[in-house]
């Protein structure tokens, strides 16, 4: 069964499953992406592909991966593993409490040093309080 296509106009859009090949911007990996199992539809007459909601979130989690940054997720979990909320992990980091918000959303991407720091709390979660006692001493 074929769909109407948004782009072209013409009834050839197709459900594809299978192995997708994701292409990277240049900046970020020359090596496409290979996702397993994917749900995509394609059109046959222009080409165009829209891409099935999970394939998209495989992709973007694949995105922080090869940037070396945490996920969306993992930045989430580090945070309830300290027993905070989101107002009270922005303080702790020192970043505005919307900033915070959109990086446990996916909203936008964390910077490398934000990463680190979120990192160095995972691994060490009286890292925060050891430095605010530092500054005040
Ligand atoms: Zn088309």
């Amino acid at each position: 069964m074929s769909l109407q296509c948004a782009s072209c106009g013409n009834v050839t859009m197709v459900d594809q499953h299978g192995d997708y090949s994701y292409r990277w911007p240049e900046e970020l990996s020359r090596k496409p992406s290979v996702f397993r199992g994917a749900d995509w539809r394609e059109c046959r007459n222009c080409g165009v592909v829209l891409l099935s909601p999970s394939l998209i979130e495989r992709i973007e989690i694949k995105r922080y991966k090869i940037a070396g940054l945490l996920t969306p997720a993992e930045v989430k979990a580090a945070r309830t593993r300290l027993g905070l909320t989101q107002v009270q992990m922005a303080r702790q980091l020192g970043v505005g409490d919307k900033s915070y918000t959109r990086w446990e959303n996916g909203l936008s991407i964390q910077s490398k040093a934000i990463d680190t720091l979120i990192r160095a709390v995972i691994l060490f979660p009286d890292v925060l309080t050891a430095v605010e006692q530092s500054r005040r001493s």
